[in-house]
């Protein structure tokens, strides 16, 4: 790239490539950077973690070019099941089933392995000229001026831009470079993941059962296997983290019931401690924050990332719109933030209630939640409206989720 980007974005996870490819699809130049060799995060020890995609979001893998790549590796899900249970117990008999032929048929979303939608928007991002990869990058700082912001790397020369976008993840270190506040709650709780294989097949059915700890979801992946997400108090992590490897899959075993028929642990268990964190600001001067720089929420609903592909999609809009009107585009930022915060709020509103709603075994919470499921499950109407939800097809949508 000889001559200034448009923009510059660091951070090069699931949301910061993608926002380089949206944009770049857009015509806009990018350069973007990670402080992580890519011969490290590429590697599956990385990342164990398996993510819903909507099927909003899905269209824009297609536009783009990544759904090609992950042929084979893509797990459609037709099927969710939410149960309230108890430990021991796999289901109680009020279930909720959400099944997308009520919504018009189509699958709700695909299942993914992070490691190998990472690996897919890497390579593309190779073969894209409106695109630079830095990394690894150490970002020193950065500094806005009146007609560009300019990067400090340790290093390596200064790059500048109209804009910076910040996609550097829950801790980020841009958000408090540009003076932006966050809240933070801590859910004490912490997420064990890791990948079953199963002798009988999962059909594509995303199973969600509720204990008393916190949810507990099995997710449909490739070849016959789920990967788990398992949410419990820090102490109850730590303690199953310890676990020899036969005592876990014993414990998993438990969990699952004989729904799945055999099954067993396949890759290790990484564990993660879960918080809701909100940036008061999206966009401050030439910065803008997306993905879990902007907003970092609890895994029951599957959404973290979603929200961030819908930043990605939203901030590519947002910069074309500006290029095409001859416009600054680091000083045309604002409709990033009109048009996401309101979304990503509620968003995380609602899976905060969920969680705490489901996440505890207090008699009366317990017979209304339950209630709620069984009446649910009898109303169509409501259930194609939050099959739509999941599906991420509400709302004003960026042009690539279209
Ligand atoms: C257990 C669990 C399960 C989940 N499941 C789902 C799911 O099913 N569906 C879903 O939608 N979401 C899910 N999520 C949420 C989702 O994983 C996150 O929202 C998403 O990964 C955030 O991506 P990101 O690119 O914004 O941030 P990150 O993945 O944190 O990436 C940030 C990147 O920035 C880089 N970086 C950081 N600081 C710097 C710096 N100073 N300089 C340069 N680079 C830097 C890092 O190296 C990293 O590559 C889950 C989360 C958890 C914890």
């Amino acid at each position: 790239m000889t001559k200034n980007p448009d923009i510059i974005i660091i951070g090069g996870g699931l949301v910061g490539m993608t926002a380089a490819l949206a944009c770049a699809h857009k015509g806009a130049s990018a350069v973007l950077m990670d402080r992580q060799d890519p011969g490290n995060y590429l590697k599956a020890a990385f990342d164990g973690r398996a993510s819903a995609i909507a099927a909003s979001s899905y269209r824009m893998y297609e536009k783009l070019g990544i759904s090609e790549r992950l042929e084979g590796d893509v797990q459609p899900i037709t099927d969710i099941l939410i149960s309230d249970g108890e430990a021991g117990r796999y289901t109680s008999p009020l279930t909720l089933h959400f099944d997308s032929d009520d919504a018009g048929g189509g699958p709700m979303g695909y299942m993914v392995e992070n490691r190998k939608l990472r690996a897919a928007l890497f390579e593309v991002i190779k073969h894209n000229d409106n695109i630079e990869f830095i990394a690894p990058a150490n970002l020193l700082g950065f500094n806005e001026e009146a007609a560009q912001i300019t990067v400090r790397i340790e290093g390596r020369k200064d790059f500048s831009a109209s804009a910076l976008i910040a996609a550097d993840g829950r801790n980020s270190f841009c958000r408090k470079q540009a003076g932006i506040g966050a809240s933070l709650i801590s859910y004490k709780q912490k997420a064990i993941v890791t990948t079953v294989a199963h002798e009988k097949p999962h059909n594509g059915v995303a199973h969600e059962l509720f204990l008393p700890g916190g949810p507990f979801a099995i997710l449909p992946i490739t070849d016959s296997r789920s990967s788990i997400v398992w949410t419990d108090t820090p102490g109850a992590v730590d303690a199953a983290m310890a676990l020899p490897e036969h005592m876990f899959a014993d414990e998993l075993a438990r969990r699952f019931g004989d729904m799945y028929g055999q099954v067993g642990p396949c890759a290790p268990r990484w564990a993660y401690p879960l918080s809701l964190q909100m940036a008061e600001d999206y966009v401050k001067g030439r910065v803008a924050l997306i993905g879990d720089a902007a907003h970092a929420i609890h895994p029951i609903a599957g959404q973290g990332l979603n929200m961030g592909l819908r930043d990605a999609a939203a901030l590519a809009d947002v910069v074309h719109g500006a290029r095409a009107n001859g416009l600054d585009v680091g000083m045309n930022l604002d409709d990033l933030q009109i048009w996401r915060n309101f979304d990503n709020r509620v968003l995380a509103s609602s899976t905060d209630i969920f969680n705490r709603l489901f996440s505890n075994n207090i008699a009366p919470i317990k017979h209304a939640r339950r209630l709620g499921l069984g009446l649910m499950d009898k109303i169509k109407p409501a259930q194609s409206f939050f099959i739509r939800e999941a599906a991420g097809l509400h709302g004003d949508l960026p042009s690539l989720l279209r």
